[in-house]
């Protein structure tokens, strides 16, 4: 896996049609580190932790991922989306955030997937809840990856996979307990990864995103509370 570069505005973004996979989901919940436990390389995205990138969109392309069911090879994009729940940032800021975001999210045609990741100790924070009234109201395709079950024992990571079944990853694809730290639920994260990005359209690919056009529908998107109606 190699990073690729960054995009502040979607002119930016890669025009090579690769399917995406995007990672979503407050700051400090471990993304960075779980896109270096899928690629398996220490420090690779932490380019995306580096100042004045971590409010930009950073593509990292995975070159030659095996196929399910061995159909030979293919290359996809991880993509790296900002964190979001910085509630002390200035309005300027948010606003910025949610235009990117919101531009990513809504009219990227090759995005395949979200990996919505939320921290498995804790409720979903209110920026949570809004995505995941987004992703359910544009029928965007996501898994649930709850980080950080290392902290927790295993009857309460059982507690908190439930809880997050009935809430949030009702509508997912799936909810992954994973540990970046640990390498927990890495492999199964990966291959629903693939199965989203490489699977043959042939093959009845349930993953592939609904299309859904005309700005008439699109709620209006803000996961900030401040600008929240
Ligand atoms: P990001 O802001 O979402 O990219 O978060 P980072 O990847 O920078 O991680 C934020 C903090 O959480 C760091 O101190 C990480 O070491 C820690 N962290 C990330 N993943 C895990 C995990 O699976 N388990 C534990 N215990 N800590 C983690």
């Amino acid at each position: 896996m190699t990073f690729t570069g960054s995009a502040s505005t979607s002119a930016q973004f890669p025009r090579d049609l690769l399917p995406e996979v995007a990672f979503l989901g407050r700051s400090n919940v471990g993304k960075s580190s779980l896109l270096n436990a899928l690629a398996g390389v220490k420090g690779l995205a932490r380019v995306s932790s580096e100042p004045g990138r971590t409010r930009l969109v950073n593509f990292f392309r995975v070159h030659g991922a095996s196929r399910p069911g061995g159909g030979g090879r293919g290359d996809l994009y991880l993509v790296d989306l900002p964190g979001y729940g910085f509630a002390k940032a200035p309005k300027a800021v948010r606003e910025s955030w949610e235009r990117l975001v919101g531009s990513y999210l809504e009219d990227r045609d090759v995005l395949r997937l979200c990996v919505f990741i939320v921290d498995a100790r804790h409720d979903p924070s209110a920026g949570d809840e809004m995505l995941h009234e987004w992703l359910f109201h544009h029928e965007t395709p996501y898994v649930v990856a709850a980080n950080k079950v290392d902290k927790l024992g295993h009857g309460e990571a059982r507690r908190r996979e439930r809880q997050l079944e009935e809430g949030i990853g009702k509508s997912a694809q799936a909810v992954v307990p994973v540990s970046a730290a640990r390498g927990t639920g890495v492999p199964e994260l990966w291959s629903i990864i693939r199965g989203a990005t490489l699977a043959p359209a042939d093959e009845g690919n349930c993953w592939t995103r609904k299309l859904r056009r005309g700005p008439s529908r699109r709620p209006r998107w803000s996961l900030s509370p401040a600008s929240r109606r």
